[in-house]
């Protein structure tokens, strides 16, 4: 007899933890680590996770007293490897176990289990789309001697359509009228052979004539540099990590794929995260048109089904390259021996869901444990990573930065006009666009060439203020500042999604919540307007396009935009920071950033630093190919380091400033920065929640040196969807054990009533 340990997927706290379970001889080749099983627990059924098997029953129970399991739901997604990293979760960012295990099961797969009848065996409920079977057909040998007759019009147009390759009998139909039956009787002939296929979704390729990126003859000095730290990180296979610091365009995605190149032939697999924003066909095109099929692409555009595919393609050993966004790091890839982090710096790896886990800490703990390596890269490296870089080490892994500051090729880095819009518009006058970048635009049209413009949407952009009395209206039900729709003149809330016509705000008869007045005025402009100045002040041969959240929504939209972008021959396009990262377009030579300081403006600490990065990376859009590029800046604050950085094309003006700020207020990168958010209907629970979670967190840390307890206070957000939020904010040294601190005094609350917890750890999202 063998025993299972189960984690069972129940929504109770105090339950989180393996539960044994002997596994009956008829299961026993079924019942592996990482398999769904079904137990039964207290006198029902559970869905529950084996995360290890062994030949010896638990200490302290005798055999016969232990539990069967009943049933095997889903074969292994895991192993034991990636069980242990599920472990790590757990405890690292206070989250439960099958919160942590479940990014690791096949797309689609559901807590829920039904049977048809009751004795029938349970079936786990899932939401992918069956698995979709083709009929191809394919001319056999005998076509070659094989006349058809006079009258067979539709078999003749199906052996013609069939010598350019096998067809699905699908796609011939659709060309040729009845092609089906005429498919069936030169089957029945022996002239065309069908066969069942069963069709990997998820896998299209669309081609952009940028996509396929010939492989450079020579690499650069830079590029081999980083080559050579990245293998010898992979040789060492003990979860080094290396940065690839390197300015937008000096080749980072060309080392990418070169160690890649090398991790695969010493027989190792490689995990690419790119951020979700820029999983675009260009990216993914570059990986296809070097790796064909041996490359699965993960992200959360793909329907379940397509997920489920690309995910299988990498179970069943077919696919060893995965691309994907942060979640592609629970793919069931066993032979890790690289994982690459592009645009490490990127907010978006941290989950802002349970498990709140930064895929960067997850890529170097499992980087450790599978004895693989870990490349960083990015144009402006996140603090945390270039303090790890300077120490040498973190958690006992090596950390190196290797500069790659040249453009191939020589091409230089564009030159960047910072435009002070206090002094554009002192005389009087708002408008979007300042002179020089009137004149730019106007002299690139000229050129014919291409340029990008950038709304930076984040912060206080896009509000309805009052000029009478400055107030910004809010929602009613959360605190959230409502956003103006220059469409149909609505405010839009963007916490719960209500919408409220102007007028109608908060009653119709006033239109200031405060203080009556009608003087609202929109504060910040819109994409729509930016497209509307720019159709007035270019000639109507230049195409404009506009990619936004709301030209975006549509399945694919977002890659027709920039294929009519690529194929434009003069055009300007205009969007949020969705066009910021990635792209990659010989012909852009101008770009302009509209409104450079929104953001710095809102309460986060890493406010700057995500300006300096935008600033930067959309920067690097400019002056690709041969001909030299150019970039405005247009702000309100011209003299604030990050400004001044991006103008002198020098990352120590914006990192000396910065870094000494956060030094002086004890930020990360020099500490560890949790937030605990509690919030539900009744205020009263919420307050009694988060002062009884703040005693015991201040009890446990005493005064230990390095520690701080922050609040309780109310969230920026207060009210969201008509609940009260109140947070806590827990300051810690870089090494500490946060996350098993918070999640012993979670689970020791003694009440919390009507009350939601969220932990987390790292936090980036403080509002
Ligand atoms: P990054 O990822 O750092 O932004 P890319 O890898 O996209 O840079 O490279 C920028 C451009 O330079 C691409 O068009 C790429 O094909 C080209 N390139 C990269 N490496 C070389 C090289 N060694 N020689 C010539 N061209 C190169
Ligand atoms: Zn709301
Ligand atoms: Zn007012």
């Amino acid at each position: 007899m063998r025993y299972a340990s189960v984690v069972l997927d129940i929504p109770t706290r105090s339950l989180d933890g393996a539960f044994e379970y002997a596994i009956p001889p008829e299961l026993e080749h079924e019942v592996k680590t990482g398999a769904t099983v079904l137990v039964s627990f207290s006198h029902r059924v559970a869905v529950g996770y084996v995360v290890a098997t062994s030949p010896v029953p638990p200490a302290g129970l005798k055999s016969e007293k232990i539990n069967p399991i009943e049933q095997v739901l889903a074969p292994p997604a895991f192993d034991e490897t990636a069980a242990a990293l599920a472990a790590w979760i757990a405890r690292e960012y206070a989250c439960t176990l099958p919160d942590a295990i479940r990014p690791f099961l096949a797309p689609g797969q559901k807590v829920k289990v039904t049977r048809s009848a009751p004795d029938a065996p349970w079936e786990l409920q899932n939401e992918r789309a069956g698995a979709v079977d083709a009929r191809w057909a394919a001319l056999a040998l005998a076509a070659n001697d094989y006349e058809p007759a006079r009258s067979a019009s539709r078999q003749r147009a199906v052996i013609e359509a069939l010598r350019e390759g096998p067809q699905r009998v699908s796609e011939l139909s659709a060309t040729i009228p009845g092609a089906a039956s005429a498919v069936s009787a030169l089957e029945k002939r022996g002239v065309v052979v069908v066969e069942t296929r069963r069709q990997i979704r998820g896998g299209d390729q669309t081609t952009l004539s940028s996509a396929a990126a010939p492989r450079p003859e020579h690499l650069t000095a830079g590029q081999r540099a980083a080559l050579a730290a990245i293998d010898a990180a992979r040789t060492a296979a003990r979860g080094d990590v290396v940065l690839v610091d390197g300015v937008t365009g000096s080749g980072k995605t060309e080392v990418y794929l070169a160690a890649i190149e090398h991790a695969l032939a010493q027989g190792t697999g490689a995990l690419v995260l790119v951020p979700e924003i820029s999983l675009t066909a260009q990216t993914v095109g570059r990986f296809r048109s070097r790796f064909g099929d041996n490359v699965a692409v993960l992200h959360s555009r793909l329907s379940t089904g397509e997920r489920y595919d690309q995910w299988d393609l990498v179970r069943s050993g077919r696919a060893h390259v995965v691309v994907g966004a942060r979640s592609a790091l629970f793919a069931p890839l066993a032979n890790v021996g690289l994982i690459i982090i592009d645009e490490e710096h990127e907010g978006s790896y941290k989950q802002d869901k349970s498990p709140r886990y930064h895929a960067r800490e997850v890529a170097a703990e499992l980087a450790r444990a599978r004895g693989a390596a870990l490349a960083l890269g990015s144009a402006t490296p996140s603090l945390e990573s270039l303090q790890r870089c300077r120490a040498g080490s973190f958690r006992g892994a090596t950390w190196t930065r290797v500069e790659m500051p040249e453009r191939p090729g020589g091409s230089v880095l564009p030159r960047v006009t910072v435009v002070d819009m206090a002094e554009q518009f002192r005389g009087g006058g708002r408008g979007v666009f300042s002179g020089p970048l009137v004149q730019a635009l106007r002299a690139m049209v000229e050129r014919r060439e291409k340029a990008v413009l950038l709304l930076n949407r984040r912060g206080f952009a896009n509000f309805l203020m009052c000029r009478e009395c400055g107030c910004v209206p809010e929602c009613p039900h959360c605190s959230t500042a409502l956003t103006y729709h220059e469409r149909g003149h609505m405010l839009a809330c963007h916490s719960c999604g209500r919408s409220w016509p102007v007028r109608a705000y908060p009653d119709p008869s006033t239109s200031c919540p405060n203080c009556g007045s009608r003087y609202l005025a929109a504060f910040g402009v819109g994409t729509q307007r930016v497209e509307d100045e720019l159709s007035m002040l270019l000639p109507p041969d230049v195409e404009v396009i506009r990619m936004d959240a709301d030209t975006t929504r549509a399945k694919g939209a977002h890659q027709r935009l920039l294929e009519r972008f690529d194929a434009a021959e003069c055009a300007v396009l205009v969007g949020t920071q969705m066009i910021a990262k990635g792209l990659d377009f010989p012909e852009v030579t101008l770009v302009g950033v509209i409104n450079a300081d929104t953001m710095l403006k809102l309460p986060d600490f890493r406010a700057a630093e995500r300006t300096y990065d935008l600033l930067e990376q959309v920067a690097g859009r400019a002056g690709r190919g041969e001909r030299p590029g150019e970039v405005i800046v247009q702000t309100y604050w011209a003299t604030h380091p990050a400004m001044r950085a991006v103008a002198s094309h020098d990352r120590s003006v914006f990192l000396d400033a910065e870094l000494a700020e956060r030094a002086e207020s004890g930020y990360p990168p020099f500490s560890r920065l949790a937030n605990v958010i509690v919030w539900g209907r009744s205020e009263r629970d919420v307050r009694a929640v988060t002062d009884e979670l703040a005693a015991a967190v201040r009890a446990r840390v005493g005064r230990t040196p390095g520690w701080e307890v922050l609040g309780p206070a109310d969230c920026v957000k207060a009210r969201v969807k008509d609940q009260t939020r109140r947070h806590l904010m827990v300051k810690a040294p870089v090494d500490a054990d946060v996350g098993a601190l918070l999640g012993a005094c979670v689970a020791g609350l003694s009440r919390r009533a009507g009350s939601n917890i969220a932990v987390d750890i790292d936090a980036y999202d403080m509002m």
